[in-house]
């Protein structure tokens, strides 16, 4: 398990990373004692449960953006995500007066009773996706809703936000940056320093979604680097919507490789 740090919401002590194999071998005599665990550690473990990875939190992103009505949606990563994931989008945005519970658990605009299951068409509903991402990483969400003069910006930390939101310029739409990501699970964060796929995992990811959505736009540029890889993948993919599959004739290209997963 990779609870470690302190939780500013709680008074619990800072938890060690428990090493299995570095654990004393005495058998207790007596039963331990079950004890609650506080609602921190709680948030943190199942926050890593929904956000494995980077690309995890892209496909939650980008879901929202999706059920947000996006048109247009671009990602933008720095360190295979570890350092940075942003998401922009020309969706619906989010609503001023709903900022403040956004990244609570279990907060969602897409259901309010159980029966709305049976007929909810949207990628998410449960509510957690955005909490997780606070409880493992620095979450900042700028947004604008239609008629506004300006949008608002807000930071939240372990689901709550860490300052009333600010006016600011906006474009249409949400922006989600997500920095930092498993600041507190250093052997998470280490175990995926050391990968070095996960930038194409989060292309590849896209890529699917942008078969399923063509009539979205999407983009994916690592910072640094000129070139945005993904818009000229994605016009390749959708080009198959126009062409059929003889467009891409080199099979050992991705495109072909990803558009195969799908025949
Ligand atoms: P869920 O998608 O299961 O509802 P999330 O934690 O992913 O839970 O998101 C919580 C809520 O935040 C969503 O229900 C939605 O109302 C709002 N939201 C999140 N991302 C966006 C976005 N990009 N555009 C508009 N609204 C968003
Ligand atoms: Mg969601």
């Amino acid at each position: 398990m990779e609870v470690e740090t302190h939780c500013r919401n709680c008074d619990a002590e800072p938890e060690v990373e428990a090493e299995a194999e570095s654990l004393p071998l005495a058998l207790p005599k007596e039963p331990p004692t079950i004890h609650r665990l506080d609602e921190c550690v709680v948030n943190r473990i199942a926050a890593g449960e929904v956000i494995q990875r980077p690309v995890s939190a892209v496909k939650e992103l980008v879901e929202n953006s999706l059920d947000a009505h996006s048109t247009s949606i671009n990602v933008v990563v720095k360190d295979g995500g570890l350092k940075l994931i942003q998401v922009s989008d020309d969706g619906h945005g989010i609503r001023h007066e709903d900022l403040a519970i956004l990244c609570e658990r279990h907060t969602t605009s897409k259901l309010s009773t159980f029966e709305d299951l049976q007929s909810i068409k949207s990628m998410g509903f449960r509510g957690e996706a955005l909490a997780s991402m606070t409880y493992v990483a620095h979450v900042t969400v700028t947004t604008i809703t239609k008629g506004q003069l300006h949008g608002y910006r807000v930071s939240y930390r372990d689901g709550v936000m860490e300052h009333e939101p600010k006016a600011c310029a906006a474009v249409k739409g949400t922006q989600i940056m997500v920095e930092n990501l498993f600041y507190n699970m250093t052997a998470r964060r280490k175990t995926l320093q050391n990968s070095s796929d996960d930038y194409s995992k989060i292309v590849d990811m896209l890529s699917r979604f942008a078969i399923h959505h063509i009539n979205v736009n999407f983009s994916c540029r690592k910072v640094g680097c000129l070139t945005n890889e993904t818009s000229r993948f994605m016009r390749l993919l959708k080009s198959r919507s126009y062409l059929g599959f003889k467009v891409a004739s080199d099979r050992q290209s991705p495109i072909v490789q990803t558009i195969s997963k799908y025949r």
